[in-house]
């Protein structure tokens, strides 16, 4: 259990990262799911929740997501569940339980870049971008390649470009972590293959959707995914399996983002 000295609401994205970056033990807040498994010892806790942080709107051809936003407001969205084949709310729906995920943070989930993420693995299939108080905005893709940062993430922005996705995990129990995740997605020839939990933290392959925008076959393009992607072991699975997953799993998501679009 983490211990907090003090405790801050911040009536400000500027106050708060003031604090955050005064002390290194002074932290930003999402749900605490995570931190509350540490022992973390916390000089000032940060509460970003005075902020209006939680939402999800359609903006100028892009959706916007508040970090404050929980995974269940991600789940029962009725916008993401008509955007990008519903991968969004589909991805949460096997995190722990409803009470976890009336709690857990989209913005924690993000910034934290777990291996296991189901979230970030959804996230990176699409045009996705995070915007960070201190940083600016950038693809997904760059940030999840970054070192720790001492900032707070604002918002997750998702081009509205009508992509067709689909989302395929493969997990020991149903609230397991996932032993690998896959999101496929695709805008005309353009497709993205995002590949996570394996159990390093969500990568594209970048192979496998050059030879899907070639006319590749789902098959094609699964063993591509399971060859040019490093996989490893953990008590969950060991790399070899993961490696047969992914060509399964990519395989699958493929052939429903082809049955999707042709619908
Ligand atoms: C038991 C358990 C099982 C889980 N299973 C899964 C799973 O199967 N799939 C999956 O995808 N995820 C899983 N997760 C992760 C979960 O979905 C959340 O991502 C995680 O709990 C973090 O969310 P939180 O809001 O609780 O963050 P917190 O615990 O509050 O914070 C986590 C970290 O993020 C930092 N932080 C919080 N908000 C921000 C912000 N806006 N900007 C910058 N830094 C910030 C905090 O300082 C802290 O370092 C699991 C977590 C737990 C504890």
């Amino acid at each position: 259990m983490y211990t907090v000295k003090s405790y801050q609401f911040a009536q400000s994205l500027d106050e708060a990262c003031e604090l955050l970056q005064k002390d290194s033990k002074n932290t930003v807040l999402g749900g605490c799911c995570w931190l509350k498994m540490g022992h973390k010892r916390i000089r000032t806790a940060i509460d970003l929740t005075r902020l209006n942080l939680s939402y999800i709107t359609e903006s100028d051809g892009k959706i916007l997501i508040g970090a404050t936003t929980t995974l269940r407001e991600l789940e029962t969205s009725p916008l993401l569940q008509k955007r990008f084949g519903g991968i969004l709310p589909q991805c949460v729906k096997n995190i722990v339980g409803v009470q976890f995920r009336n709690i857990a943070t989209v913005g924690a989930s993000v910034f934290s870049r777990y291996g296991f993420s189901d979230i970030l693995t959804a996230l990176l299939a699409l045009n996705t971008s995070v915007e960070l108080h201190l940083g600016g905005v950038m693809t997904l893709e760059k940030f999840i390649e970054l070192p720790p940062q001492r900032d707070i993430l604002k918002q997750i922005i998702i081009a509205d470009d009508g992509r067709v996705a689909a989302y395929q995990s493969m997990r020991n129990s149903v609230t397991d972590f996932p032993v690998l995740a896959v999101a496929v997605s695709k805008l005309a020839a353009d497709w993205k293959v995002s590949v996570g939990a394996r159990p390093a933290r969500a990568a594209l392959a970048q192979n496998a959707a050059k030879l899907l925008s070639q006319g590749a076959s789902p098959e094609q393009a699964g063993n591509a995914a399971a060859e040019e992607l490093a996989f490893g072991s953990n008590m969950r699975a060991s790399a070899q399996y993961r490696k047969l997953l992914a060509s399964v799993l990519v395989k699958r998501a493929v052939q429903q983002c082809r049955e999707d679009t042709s619908k």
